[in-house]
């Protein structure tokens, strides 16, 4: 048994007034005392830090490595080299603290088929997006034509261990032949992909941009969506009603914030920008309005699609969500218990708690007044094992 003790202290969902000490045995959290308490183990005591659970980035695909075009270069990479950027990503999210991650969109099955997780963050993943075929991210491998495609695709994600199902409901800009402004399947084939995804036991995550692709699934039934930009031909609008309609519907929205401050957006972005008028303080009034309405939001950041938004940019987007007007407790909730439970992790991490995984972050300063202060990252545990940041 070994201790870890923080003069303040934040469970995943709330403050831990007085701090807390979190002993750790055998990978797990065995139990956690108030943070004056006295063990007779050797307990790690870093003065003036404070304590939460490991981070969740929601949303990563850990075949891109950071780099320009990180998707589109994904097929031309040996199984060597896929190799060597998934173990890269994932020591990328180690390093700043992030304990487990969703890969909402890997190669072939490159991720589900690796069974990742040993020694890294406990991984979540999807497989290849079910989109339309030529869709978006269609080079991934999950492009369906027709009702029976759909449905054997959702099947033999099920069969292979996926344990979420992502559809992408409208084109994306990071794939330039299909347009983010039109949704991709018909209501009813959406509606038969969650269908069947819920009658085989997984949530269903759809990648939504426009409007009618974001109202399409809430008729289908989604249990998340990415993104939610509500952009059209003349830039972001959220019409009246459809923030409380998604809040009512018990949707979790990952707005997919947070990038390299000062990075311009890459060209593909910049072209819809330029097309729409779409600004990035439009953007962020939207997703603040989203917040206000009551929206349960995730802080899954996209990571690894390009150099703005590289592994372990999720800090970056936790300070995003304090600047849309989120407390920093609830920031903090939205990569931490609030994530876990999005990702079906909830009786395995997110939260400081006995009979979870050891999960640990420690940062200088306080994050609950001074949200920056998550990028001052002190130590790491990843399922009771101490993360050698140097390395
Ligand atoms: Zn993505």
């Amino acid at each position: 048994m070994r201790g870890y003790r923080a003069d303040r202290a934040f469970d995943g969902e709330r403050v831990v007034h007085g701090g807390a000490l979190v002993l750790v045995e055998d990978g797990r959290i065995a139990g956690v005392e108030p943070g004056d308490a006295a063990v007779g183990c050797p307990v790690t005591h870093l003065p003036g830090t404070t304590l939460l659970p490991g981070l969740i980035d929601t949303h990563v695909h850990l075949c891109a490595d950071s780099r320009p075009f990180a998707l589109d270069r994904i097929p031309e990479m040996s199984a060597d080299e896929l190799d060597a950027v998934v173990r890269k990503s994932l020591r990328d999210q180690l390093m700043v603290g992030v304990t487990a991650v969703r890969d909402l969109g890997d190669h072939h099955f490159a991720v589900v088929d690796r069974h990742l997780g040993g020694d890294g963050p406990t991984v979540v993943a999807a497989g290849p997006p079910i989109t339309s075929a030529g869709g978006h991210c269609w080079s991934m491998g999950g492009e369906v034509d027709g009702d029976d495609e759909a449905r054997r695709a959702v099947r033999e994600r099920a069969e292979r261990g996926a344990q979420v199902i992502k559809v992408m409901a409208s084109g994306g800009v990071m794939t330039v032949t299909t347009d983010v402004l039109v949704p991709q399947f018909s209501d009813d084939r959406l509606r038969l992909v969650v269908d069947e995804a819920h009658a085989l036991g997984l949530p269903v995550v759809a990648h939504a941009h426009p409007v009618a692709a974001i109202e399409q699934c809430l008729d289908a039934g989604v249990d998340g969506i990415e993104h939610c930009t509500c952009i059209g031909p003349t830039g972001i609008s959220t019409p009246p009603g459809l923030a409380e309609r998604i809040a009512a519907s018990g949707v979790v929205v990952g707005p997919t914030l947070g990038h390299v401050p000062g990075m311009e957006p890459p060209p593909q972005v910049q072209a819809v920008m330029k097309r729409t008028g779409m600004t990035l303080e439009a953007r962020l009034a939207q997703v603040g309005e989203l917040h206000r309405a009551g929206v349960p939001m995730i802080g899954g950041a996209d990571s690894g699609i390009g150099p703005g938004k590289p592994h372990g940019i999720l800090p970056h987007a936790v300070a995003h969500m304090v600047g849309i007007g989120m407390s920093c407790a609830e920031a903090l909730a939205s990569v931490t218990g609030a994530a876990a439970k999005a990702c079906g992790l909830g009786d395995r991490t997110g939260r400081l708690r006995a009979g979870l995984d050891a999960d640990l972050l420690v940062v200088a300063g306080d994050p609950l007044t001074d949200i920056a202060a998550l990028q001052q990252v002190r130590l790491v545990v990843s399922r009771g094992v101490e993360v050698d940041l140097n390395g």
